[in-house]
């Protein structure tokens, strides 16, 4: 078999193991199988693409890989649980970037010879890949900024912007005119400068606009958009394998997008149209001291003790804080003694619990805890009202009663997991500080709740302790 078979029966099995890890991440269970097909299937994609007869320089490949290499297991080590939703969003950011370097560079190749229709099209490609990779870039920079902190998650709402928005749209297209029409190379670089600037511009003012509660979505949408940048620059190398996975990219990360936002009660396009997470005035910011809305009940890690140890049916709802004070391993601990006990203990799991998909279910399996017992919001909410303690662990807006009471929260209308109907609510947490979303919640303040305050890997430890004695 000659070698430009061989590469095209390597794509095909990298395809088909793509296709098979994107099947296996998407269960607990075949995760760790489906990433181990991912990187067989990259290792074969890498090494079919450097073989190919176009590809030369060889040692400036292995240099870039060297160095791009290093910084990706560097930041893996470095990188901790609860900064994994920025690093993803960054990932996002470069994927967008090199599509569009890699659309100047393919324009600027001057072995690139075309003519007529063809020419058309390969320009065609360019300019849309470009779009989409500086529309990616952008976007994921700002994402990175909201989920970091560094940039307010309050939404930027600035008059008229989806006429803004619509202008942007039309001088793209105008520019894209002017672009093809271009009679020279040179004279084609400006109409590309301009449309990467607009471009760029619309993904900081598309992101700005989105509120906190929603940046569940934008973070997989970006992850989307990264697909279809991925795949465009496979149309401009013409690499199949490129443009079937920036594709299968592309529609899991829409897919994930449209259950994100049915997690959240929300229509996509309200989403991307922006203005979401606002609400009323009253709202604090994220993380700042909510106006104090009644009484709270205090208790001490003892009693949280005793109430578990009396108890016959526990859910316990893990949330952002359990990643920030890594609790999962302690949780585990007392749910196996709970469960030597006999007490029946579970955990619901809201779709947008922590800061990016899946984010309790992976500390969860890291920790160890049996998959049978990680249940779905939806497969366990209607168990609150026979539940006897439903145990908090540093989550905040995916319990709170206002989504359901309060039509003006920036939250209503997103499901939420029920704790207040079970006999007793324990929220664990530092202070009385809001949520993601920056709304007050009226949770604290219901009778059968009871707030234990502390960090939440030290105020676990203490309970378990205390349940050992
Ligand atoms: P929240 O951000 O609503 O609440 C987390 C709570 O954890 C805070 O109120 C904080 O309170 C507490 N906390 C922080 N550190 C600790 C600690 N060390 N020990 C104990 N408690 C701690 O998280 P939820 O998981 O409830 O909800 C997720 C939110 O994030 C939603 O608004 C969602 O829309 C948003 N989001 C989700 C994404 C996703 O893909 N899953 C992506 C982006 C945003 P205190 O400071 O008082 O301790």
């Amino acid at each position: 078999m000659n070698l430009e078979g061989l590469i095209t029966i390597s794509y095909i099995g990298a395809t088909i193991l793509f296709i098979l890890s994107l099947g296996g991440l998407s269960n607990p269970e075949t995760a760790r199988r489906g990433n181990l097909y991912g990187i067989i299937g990259m290792t074969i994609a890498v090494l079919a693409t450097v073989s190919a007869p176009r590809v030369s320089n060889y040692a400036l490949i292995v240099g870039a890989m060297a160095i791009g290499g290093s910084i990706g297991i560097l930041a893996a080590i470095r990188v901790k649980m609860t900064q994994m939703p920025e690093l993803v969003a960054l990932m996002h950011s470069l994927v967008g970037l090199a599509a569009a370097f890699v659309g100047f560079a393919t324009y600027l190749d001057p072995t690139s010879h075309l003519t007529g229709a063809e020419k058309t099209i390969h320009e065609v490609e360019i300019y849309v890949g470009i779009l989409i990779g500086a529309v990616t870039f952008s976007g994921s920079v700002v994402a990175f900024g909201k989920l970091a902190g560094k940039i307010d998650g309050k939404p930027l709402t600035l008059p008229g912007r989806h006429f803004f928005n619509l202008g942007l749209l039309i001088v793209v297209v105008l520019v894209g005119k002017a672009f093809l029409n271009a009679p020279t190379i040179q004279a084609g670089m400006m109409p590309l400068y301009v449309m990467t600037a607009l471009s760029l511009l619309f993904g900081i003012h598309m992101v700005m606009a989105i509120g906190g509660a929603d940046m569940p979505v934008v973070v997989s949408m970006l992850n989307s958009y990264s697909g279809w940048a991925a795949s465009a620059t496979g149309f401009m190398l013409s690499n199949d394998l490129l443009i079937v996975v920036g594709a299968l990219v592309g529609s899991s990360g829409a897919i994930l997008s449209y259950i994100m936002c049915r997690a959240m009660n929300r229509q996509f396009l309200s989403v991307i149209a922006g203005g979401f997470g606002t609400g009323s005035s009253t709202t604090p910011s994220a993380g700042a001291a909510a106006q104090p809305q009644g009484e709270v009940v205090a208790v001490t890690a003892e009693e949280t003790a005793e109430l578990l140890r009396s108890a016959k049916n526990v859910i316990i709802v893990p949330g952002y804080g359990m990643a920030v004070a890594q609790a999962q391993h302690t949780v585990f601990e007392i749910t196996k003694l709970l469960r030597e006990k006999g007490v029946n203990v579970r955990f619901g799991i809201h779709p947008v619990a922590g800061r990016m998909p899946g984010h309790m279910n992976v500390l969860l399996a890291e920790a160890k805890v049996p998959y049978d017992i990680v249940l779905e919001m939806d497969e366990i909410n209607h168990d609150f009202p026979q539940t006897d303690v439903a145990m908090v662990i540093g989550a905040n807006d995916i319990v709170n009663p206002s989504a359901q009471d309060d039509p003006n929260s920036p939250i209503a209308g997103m499901p939420v997991l029920e704790v207040w109907l079970a006999k007793t609510s324990i929220v664990m947490k530092r202070s009385m500080a809001s949520g993601y979303a920056g709304v007050d919640n009226p949770l604290f303040y219901k009778e059968n709740n009871r707030m234990l305050f502390g960090d939440a890997k030290k105020m676990l430890d203490s309970t378990l302790e205390n349940l050992r004695k």
